[in-house]
């Protein structure tokens, strides 16, 4: 099968969407149900339905272009990411995934390859956490990881509903109509940069994603006493900053001695209250975020830094709360899919290594419900999230030859 990328394309394209932002280039921010997100996705749509795709959009925004197979009874293909851009983002993060995929079907069309099981591209809604604090929205929703009362809970910054927002988006229904049964789709591959250092300093131009870590995040509030700076001595006093500082420090430590270089922990905010300069701090809230490819030991550390955490504000006579925000289970890669997208490597002869991807994406959740795998290609200096993020047209291009060669490989097989 003789497979033509059009770089052309979608380099213009990755360059289209990129200028629908709420900020100049070169940063792109592109924030969940926002007037410029809803203008990405009818700029999408459109490229969908001229390449001859059956749109259809769930009530969460989730959107599915199904190209048909000879045998539409047999559960589709899938492949996607996500579009949405965290404020001053780049132009690759999702997109190489959505826009990659589209291509790859361009590709297989145009080859003359006709699918025996449906290929879908799916376009995930808000991967990015930004507007709701909830990342992979979407493909929570669709995976049953989320439940429908979602659309109460979650609120954005005005506290609006998601219920609310979504319905004034334009995407209503039920949201417990969003989820897909285990089996809908018979295969999930997600094309995405790898956000990440490897491939480029090891001059590979394909990894292949084994494993997904996955995070548990969790708020440390810690409770002391707070009081005047000057007049309060030394002896005695509670001060909910210093029993933080010396927790930070304990989970720090608890993630580099696991025994693992898989298990890491980062406290990424600290609330101080009342945050004045002549005043001993009386609360202090932590933010943190674990991380593994290992389920279990991931556990084993939270436990621990929850024991650690016991020790300090024992000692430091400071009350303390735990409130658990996530803690997603990690994935396993599926091996048949993991062979398909080696054998289409082998096709496309380009170099690849195996990886583990640290950062989450909507994969994770799709391997809840189908046998799921990543390719990965380089991005420069791993940077991501930031207005110079950058991976070079042949290393998409190679990326998409080899998404297309997957899907074509699994659409090809019978029950
Ligand atoms: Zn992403």
């Amino acid at each position: 099968m003789h497979i033509h990328i059009d770089q052309a394309r979608i380099t213009q394209e990755i360059e289209a969407l990129a200028a629908i932002s709420e900020v100049e280039p070169p940063a792109v921010t592109r924030i969940v149900f926002s007037e410029q997100d809803l203008r990405a996705r009818k700029w999408l749509n459109e490229r969908l339905s001229e390449a001859g795709l059956a749109v259809r959009v769930d009530a969460v925004g989730n959107t599915f272009a199904q190209w048909e197979g000879s045998r539409p009874d047999l559960p589709a293909v899938a492949t996607g990411s996500h579009i949405d851009a965290i404020p001053y983002a780049g132009k690759f993060d999702g997109v190489v995934g959505v826009l990659g995929g589209l291509e790859a079907i361009r590709s297989l069309k145009a080859s003359g390859f006709r699918p025996i099981r449906s290929i879908e591209l799916i376009h995930f809604t808000s991967e990015e956490p930004t507007r709701f604090g909830v990342g992979c929205l979407g493909s929570r929703l669709l995976s049953g990881t989320l439940s429908s009362e979602a659309d109460i809970h979650l609120r954005d910054a005005d506290g609006k509903t998601l219920q609310t927002v979504r319905t004034a988006a334009g995407f209503s229904g039920d949201l417990a109509s969003v989820r897909l049964p285990t089996g809908f789709y018979s295969a999930f591959v997600e094309l995405h940069i790898e956000q990440g250092p490897i491939l480029e300093r090891e001059k590979t131009t394909i990894g292949i994603v084994t494993e997904i870590a996955a995070p548990a995040s969790f708020l440390i509030t810690l409770e002391g006493q707070g009081g005047h700076a000057g007049a309060t001595l030394m002896p005695g006093r509670r001060d909910a900053l210093c029993a933080a500082s010396e927790l930070t420090l304990a989970i720090e430590q608890l993630a580099q001695i696991s025994g693992a270089i898989d298990t890491v922990a980062t406290v990424g905010t600290c609330e101080v209250h009342p945050g004045a300069i002549n005043s001993i701090p009386s609360r202090v809230k932590l933010g943190v975020d674990l991380r593994d490819i290992d389920g279990n030991r991931r556990d084993r550390i939270l436990e621990e830094i929850r024991h650690a955490a016991n020790d300090i504000t024992r000692r430091r006579q400071v009350e303390i709360q735990f409130e658990m925000l996530n803690a997603d289970a990690p994935a396993t890669s599926s091996p048949r899919v993991l062979k398909a997208i080696r054998a289409a490597v082998e096709k496309t002869s380009v170099s690849l290594r195996e990886l583990v991807s640290r950062a989450y994406h909507d994969s994770l959740f799709m391997a809840r419900i189908a046998p799921t795998a990543m390719i990965f290609i380089p991005c420069r200096d791993g940077i991501s999230h930031r207005p110079d993020e950058f991976a070079d047209i042949s290393d998409i291009a190679a990326g998409v030859e080899v998404l297309a060669r997957t899907v074509a490989d699994l659409s090809r097989e019978g029950d």
